[in-house]
């Protein structure tokens, strides 16, 4: 059932219970795209973490004992809540996190896709027999679920990465404990409402809404066996860092990129300006996945430059809610001034600015958000970013040098370089390596000898050829190589990070060998 807030404030799901946070601190829920709270929700402690992974650990060994099959029809359940509810849900995801709405609702598309995934894979083989040289002897690979798992999630995707942590998690036999992002409450709320009208036994699924400090305590508690995060590198780094040194324990971590797409000598133009539109400000640039970098064969470039300038002079930016909006507002004030930083950066290494549409002209900015409709007790915020956080596309051209820090750090937001290059496509593909990250990338070819380096000299986990940079299906591993993830892509290859596996061997004859 759904929660009552207390006095308007929402709490914590622990043990198959809404309960109230010991600190008494809260925290809200903001619209991006007008400034207006949406809720009201108490900040986890390390107590209420405590109490959390408390109840998994005991919850544990009743749902391990449960059957693949029996555990699955929990997730069934979701799966249809979820097809049901798919425009309310999307809405919601709009509302509180800024995407346009057609991406709202693909974020709880992504979501039952996952469940349909795990709960399906329930009935798939799950282990392996191996031949053994002794024929008395049957021997096999088994997999045994881990035990507690944390999840930690980013507000980018609030309902689909979630479901990717928690729908293999459990149906694999773990318990969980999840940390929802913090600029995203609304949706970790809804979530948490689903399991409870689900039935999800007691213990089993866990909620402790809050900050970094309430991530840190699931990561740093011996009683966790595995943590799944995906969020920045620089948080999936400090947790790799802690797990790294304690036996027994694992962090998957899914993380961030420098994504560039190369577009050569052979591309079909609409292809390349299409894939690079999408690619670099669909979702506002805030995608894991986004291209900020465009690395251009010196033959096309001047045709590429003019069309994609032309259109990203164009690209509507506006009421996420509305059908026509192509970008809506960043996720929060702070993340501005983050974006205007990396803008700042690349000026200062010498970038020639060709679209600088950072600083929106009022006009731009929807008219029902401009008249400072922002809800009365935000204290901290000031006239202008109560209206909702509103940037536009930052395009510019720089010349590759290896010492460039605006070609390898993360901005994630609708920030491009357009980097030309002369030569061959292992020149293209040395440029494009050059980040330390590994996450999606893309080539524009119609050459397939050019796609097929592409494919296998791209230090990438996501490579598309002839499309945009933008996502991909639920059944795919999804994840990235270097500083992008350490090895553990969603879907079958998630199954590692959760499960272990026991090298079973069973004598059949009354002799020993
Ligand atoms: P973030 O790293 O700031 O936060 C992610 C989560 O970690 C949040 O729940 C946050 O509260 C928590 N957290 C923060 N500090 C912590 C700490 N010290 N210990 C434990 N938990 C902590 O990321 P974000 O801003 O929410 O998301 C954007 C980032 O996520 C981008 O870098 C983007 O590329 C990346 N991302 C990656 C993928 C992927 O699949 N590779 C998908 C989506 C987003």
């Amino acid at each position: 059932m759904s929660q009552q807030a207390t006095e308007q404030v929402y709490g914590h799901y622990v043990d198959g219970e809404w309960i109230e946070g010991s600190g008494g601190d809260s925290f809200e829920s903001e619209n991006p795209a007008t400034g207006e709270t949406l809720a009201t929700f108490q900040r986890g402690t390390d107590d209420d973490v405590d109490a959390a992974l408390e109840a998994a650990h005991e919850a544990f060994d009743e749902w391990r004992s449960l059957s693949y099959i029996d555990r699955a029809e929990y997730l069934w359940d979701i799966y249809h809540e979820l097809r049901e509810r798919h425009e309310e849900l999307g809405e919601i995801v709009t509302k509180e996190c800024g995407k346009e709405i057609s991406e709202g609702k693909a974020d709880v598309t992504e979501a039952w896709h996952m469940v349909e995934w795990a709960a399906g894979n329930a009935r798939h083989p799950h282990g392996d027999v191996v031949p053994s040289e002794v024929p008395e002897k049957d021997a096999y690979m088994r997999r045994k679920p881990r035990g507690v798992v944390g999840c930690i999630t980013p507000w980018n995707f609030p309902v689909a990465i979630p479901f990717w942590h928690m729908a293999i998690a459990l149906v694999e036999g773990n318990v969980v404990v999840w940390k929802p992002a913090e600029q995203t409450p609304r949706c970790g709320q809804i979530i948490a409402e689903m399991m409870d009208e689900a039935g999800v036994p007691e213990g089993v699924f866990n909620m402790v809404q809050g900050f970094g400090d309430a991530g840190a305590a699931i990561v740093e508690d011996d009683r966790v066996d595995t943590v799944l995060f995906t969020g920045s590198a620089e948080v999936g780094h400090e947790i790799g860092g802690k797990v790294g040194g304690e036996p027994g324990k694992l962090a998957a971590c899914e993380m961030g990129g420098k994504n560039g797409i190369v577009i050569t000598e052979h591309a079909d133009m609409e292809i390349a300006v299409h894939a690079a539109v999408m690619s670099s400000f669909k979702t506002t640039g805030q995608r894991c996945v986004s291209s900020e970098r465009l690395i251009v064969h010196e033959d096309v470039y001047d045709e590429f430059k003019t069309e994609f300038v032309e259109l990203a002079e164009r690209i509507t930016v506006g009421d996420p809610l509305e059908a026509e909006t192509f970008m809506g507002p960043v996720i929060e004030a702070d993340h501005v001034e983050k974006i205007r930083k990396h803008n700042e950066l690349a000026r200062q290494e010498g970038a020639k600015v060709l679209v600088d549409r950072f600083e929106l002209e009022d006009s731009e900015i929807p008219d029902e958000h401009a008249d400072g409709t922002a809800t009365a007790d935000d204290g901290e915020r000031n006239a202008s970013d109560a209206n909702g956080h509103w940037v536009g596309p930052f395009v510019y051209e720089i010349e590759y040098d290896p010492d460039l820090r605006c070609l390898k750090e993360e901005c994630f937001g609708p920030h491009v370089a357009l980097i030309e290059y002369s030569g061959d496509i292992e020149r293209a593909v040395e440029i494009h390596n050059d980040t330390p990250y590994g996450l999606a990338g893309a080539i524009i070819s119609e050459e397939y000898r050019q796609i097929n380096y592409f494919r296998d000299r791209a230090d990438l986990g996501l490579a598309y050829a002839n499309l945009p940079c933008i996502g991909a299906e639920v059944q795919l591993p999804f994840g990235g190589v270097k500083k992008s993830g350490n090895g553990y892509p969603s879907a079958r290859e998630a199954i590692e990070a959760v499960t272990e596996r026991t090298a079973w061997t069973m004598n059949n004859s009354r002799e020993i060998e």
